[in-house]
């Protein structure tokens, strides 16, 4: 696989120094030199294949012979070890749920799979992998459970203290082994900031490899691309083949995966990119101009995102026919006040609970079924994490019907282990450089 810089596309890179490096230092990001189509016989018989079945044959169409067929396979049995169900709510609407990983939100299926790569990619008596990444809260459990007992790799987590639920806060602290938790007194942005500076420092790059566990990763964004073939797969085996996806949308790495499973060939009648109030992508689909904004905090916070990182990958997508991305997607935002009534709705129309993220998905979809009735598409909208994460947005009555699945309940047991911190670049170097 060779990949080059969206701001340098005569540059190439192996999938292993994107994989390593995250991001060229151009600042822009790396996109596959060839996205091949998958072939027809394989894209109209989705339905006999499993997801890991699924997963390898894209893997492969676009990774090519960078990882043998076997490490491959091996790969993604180990990362991709839980389901991706289409459940049916209503006539035409149908939720992907992409919550039924470790830490119950979808960033499990990018993070499981780039762990696993690093680690392949990572050769014997080479320096062990250090991850630094700071979270407001869903990246972070999935970064954890996903390098968790991963050889050759130890990740060092900053959370802000205070600021992320009790479920995300269990996923962070109670996992030990190669996995460290630092509550670091102060905000998001304050914990990023630590991040990026321990990045630039001469020392601890000298005595660590170290390494971020991005959002913009390749090896996160691939696996990404494997659920949409798979719930296509799944309406395919009721006899449906027009498909409309509605993703909740923050970085659009998401929806980003699912526009590159198009370019691929899924046959997907249309996207629809779903945000809170920072809607940078939907104003910019609406009247053609992109204004990256600061972002505005919100019920559905993990789409908190004012300058999408992962929108250059789509522009770049469709650099040869922009009027393509317009005829394909519609965006929609939506305020907390109607994510809370969009949650009442979907539970009251389908008894349903919905995380506020995926509420947001599933208003827009019913917004674009109403404006497009003629087009008669089932829709799918994306379940992009487990309501038990957020519950402080639910009602008593809705919160007390919310199962805790088994993940949860065994955390719930375990101790938790926390370094606090201040927010001074001083004390996190000392901390790093006196637990080696
Ligand atoms: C990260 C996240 C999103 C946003 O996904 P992007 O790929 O950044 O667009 C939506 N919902 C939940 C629950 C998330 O954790």
């Amino acid at each position: 696989m060779h990949l080059y810089s969206t701001n340098n596309p005569s540059s190439r890179v192996s999938f292993k120094e994107a994989v390593f490096n995250s991001m060229p230092q151009d600042n822009g990001l790396y996109m596959p030199v060839s996205i091949p189509k998958l072939d027809e016989q394989f894209l109209n018989n989705l339905d006999l294949y499993t997801l890991p079945e699924i997963a390898f044959k894209v893997a492969k169409n676009l990774i090519g012979d960078e990882i043998p067929d076997h490490d491959l396979t091996n790969i993604i049995n180990d990362a991709i070890n839980f389901l991706a169900p289409v459940v049916r709510l209503e006539d035409n609407v149908y939720v992907l749920e992409l919550f039924h990983g470790p830490s119950l939100a979808f960033k499990d299926f990018g993070a499981r799979f780039m762990s696993r790569v690093m680690a392949y990619f990572l050769k014997k008596g080479e320096k062990q992998l250090d991850v630094l990444v700071a979270t407001s809260g869903d990246t972070g459990g999935a970064v954890a459970l996903g390098f968790l007992g991963v050889p050759n790799t130890r990740v060092t987590i900053l959370y802000p203290k205070g600021k992320v639920s009790e479920v995300q806060e269990l996923q962070l602290t109670t996992n030990g082994k190669n996995i460290r938790a630092l509550e670091v007194d102060g905000t998001f942005d304050d914990c990023q900031a630590l991040v990026k500076q321990a990045f630039t420092d001469n020392e601890l790059n000298k005595k660590f490899r170290l390494t971020s566990a991005n959002s913009i990763n390749i090896a996160r964004l691939i696996p990404q691309t494997f659920y949409y073939f798979n719930a296509y797969a799944q309406l395919l085996k009721m006899d449906i083949n027009k498909v409309v996806f509605s993703v909740p949308s923050g970085n659009f790495g998401n929806i980003g995966a699912g526009l590159l499973a198009w370019k691929m060939g899924l046959p997907v009648h249309h996207f629809i990119a779903a945000t809170n109030v920072n809607d940078t992508v939907p104003e910019f689909l609406k009247t053609g101009n992109y204004k990256p904004k600061p972002s505005v905090a919100t019920l559905s916070n993990a789409m908190d995102v004012g300058n999408p990182s992962n929108w250059v990958r789509i522009a770049d997508l469709f650099k040869e026919d922009a009027k393509q991305l317009n005829e394909l997607i519609t965006g929609y935002s939506y305020n907390d006040d109607e994510t809370l009534n969009a949650i009442k709705t979907i539970h009251e129309e389908t008894n349903y609970i919905a995380c506020p993220h995926t509420a947001i998905g599933w208003k827009a979809l019913k917004d674009w079924q109403n404006k497009n009735t003629e087009a008669n598409a089932a829709g799918i909208f994306l379940s992009t994490a487990h309501p038990c994460k957020f519950p402080d947005v639910y009602t008593e009555n809705l919160v007390n019907k919310i199962e805790l699945p088994d993940q949860i309940q065994k955390l719930v047991k375990k101790d938790k282990h926390a370094i606090s911190l201040g927010k001074g670049f001083e004390g996190f170097k000392e901390y790093l450089l006196t637990n080696k």
